[in-house]
């Protein structure tokens, strides 16, 4: 037996404490720094991502990996720390540093044009430096590698062990299924209802969000819950995770499922167990997993009639004015109101997941050499047009709105989707395994809930693959059936649909 993992400990603690630096850096960025730091903060940042990735890449670091990859005295959580540590190593040593210098670079240019291309929807001006992204993204796909195409690359960096194909078949399915209940959603639903454009005091709002979270179980000395224009949940360090929501005095409920949306994303962060903390498999093993568990919080919680039978006396309790008069029909019809929209963020359940595809699909075309970056705000449209029947009438409700491409971000959109899928399938799972959930969450009761998930999905941590972690909480592979049959029993309910 080596002490090879006694000579890794040290550089992995060295490597988590970098870490917490730059997140807590991030996060200070976005909720607190006085937006003249930007340069110095860029700066700092900047610094501590090499230093981390100079850590990562240490010949040591694949020195020790050699001695441990096959070490059989391991026992399983550490073995499942170096399986994990040597994805990441291969990933990162196999690109060469130039190409990393020229994609930190490109990254940086584009998301600069972006930020003034959008709002003067102008894709010509962002086109040539989107261009050389993309050509960059390629030769990273490529230095890489991947076992059938290009795509399963860029994927595998967010989706690990996922494949271009496995998601062509599924959201294949997804839009086949999904297109009738969207149609017969979209004809029955009729005008929104008046509260959801009345106004809310923004205060209220927020305090209304932190009791909300605490009563999710978000435990407020292990974490924060801030403001920020885009929210986001960020892990610190143990027992340290961050939340943000944002308000709107025109958007009460964009406040509140924002607040659920992140809390679950805090919840899963906070239940990773605490002896693998800071250690490789001590992660979240996808981002699909990890949406699963904020989408599930969101949705399938807090958009059920029960969970908003139980919203709707507190929020009165905050809001006696504006909504006494509102009736639990009423309330549950607007949480779930599809807003057929052009923009994905603005986009309902019904809808959302056909802006994922349509993404999904362009940036597979581009990646096969078949689509070029200057014909892709044609492509986007007409897209929109089969997908969704709308058509943008100019790019920064087409191609601009998201940032993805213009951060380097290719491979994230089907996350969204498979993290939607995830969630129908897992709550599935868990309504199964606890015995009168709903009377639970009608009285706002999520301990059980909590409780199962911790059980069944955070315990487990990165330990095995999320698509083996996904089979042993659902008891089979990731389908469209559960999401499905999910839409279709909720409309049907609010539309009286057959
Ligand atoms: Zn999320």
């Amino acid at each position: 037996m080596s002490d090879a993992w006694e000579r890794l400990l040290p550089k992995l603690e060295e490597m988590r404490d970098i870490g917490h630096a730059i997140r807590l850096l991030m996060w200070d960025q976005a909720v607190m720094m006085p937006p003249k730091g930007n340069a110095g903060r860029a700066s700092s940042l900047a610094t501590l991502e090499t230093l981390y990735h100079g850590r990562l890449v240490d010949p040591a670091v694949g020195d020790l990996l050699a001695e441990l990859d096959d070490d059989p005295s391991l026992d399983t959580t550490r073995a499942a720390s170096v399986r994990v540590l040597r994805r990441e190593y291969d990933r990162s040593t196999r690109v060469p540093e130039d190409l990393v210098r020229a994609l930190a670079t490109a990254r940086a240019e584009a998301y600069q044009v972006w930020t003034e291309a959008r709002p003067k929807s102008d894709f010509a001006m962002l086109e040539p430096y989107l261009a050389k992204l993309f050509e960059l993204k390629k030769q990273e796909a490529d230095a890489i590698g991947y076992p059938v195409e290009r795509y399963d690359a860029l994927l595998d960096a967010f989706e690990p062990g996922a494949t271009t194909a496995d998601l062509e078949r599924l959201f294949g399915d997804l839009v086949d299924g999904l297109k009738p209940v969207a149609d017969a959603v979209l004809d029955a639903a009729g005008d929104p209802p008046g509260f959801l454009f009345d106004e809310f005091d923004e205060d209220r709002q927020r305090a209304f969000c932190e009791q909300l979270v605490t009563q999710l179980g978000f435990d407020m000395d292990a974490g924060r819950l801030d403001t920020s224009p885009h929210p986001f949940t960020i892990m610190i360090g143990l027992n340290d995770v961050r939340q943000t929501t944002r308000t709107n005095r025109r958007q009460l409920l964009s406040s509140i499922y924002a607040a659920l949306h992140e809390t679950g994303h805090a919840l899963y962060e906070l239940g990773l167990p605490e002896e693998l903390a800071g250690l490789p498999a001590g992660a979240v093993p996808s981002l699909g997993m990890h949406e699963s568990q904020s989408r599930l919080w969101e949705n399938q919680v807090g958009r059920s009639r029960p969970f908003t039978d139980y919203l709707l006396p507190e929020l009165k309790r905050v809001f006696p004015e504006e909504l006494g008069m509102l009736s639990p029909d009423e309330f549950h019809r607007g949480v779930n109101h599809p807003s057929h929209s052009l923009i994905r963020v603005e986009a309902d359940e019904v809808t959302y997941n056909l802006h994922v595809v349509l993404r999904f699909r362009l940036e597979l075309a581009l990646f096969r050499d078949e689509l070029s970056v200057a014909d892709l705000p044609a492509a986007w449209n007409d897209g929109m047009e089969a997908n969704l029947g709308l058509r943008p009438s100019n790019d920064a409700e087409g191609v601009l709105q998201d940032m993805h491409w213009a951060i380097g971000s290719m491979g994230y959109f089907p996350t969204y989707t498979i993290g939607t899928l995830n969630a129908a399938a897992i709550f599935a799972a868990a309504r199964a395994g606890i015995d009168g959930l709903d009377d639970d969450l009608r009285a706002g009761d999520c301990t059980r809930l909590l409780a199962w998930l911790r059980d069944n999905v955070h315990a487990h941590a990165y330990l095995a693959p999320a698509s083996e972690l996904f089979e042993r909480i659902t008891g089979g592979p990731l389908t469209v059936t559960p999401f499905l049959d999910y839409l279709r029993d909720k409309y049907a309910a609010i539309y009286d649909l057959p």
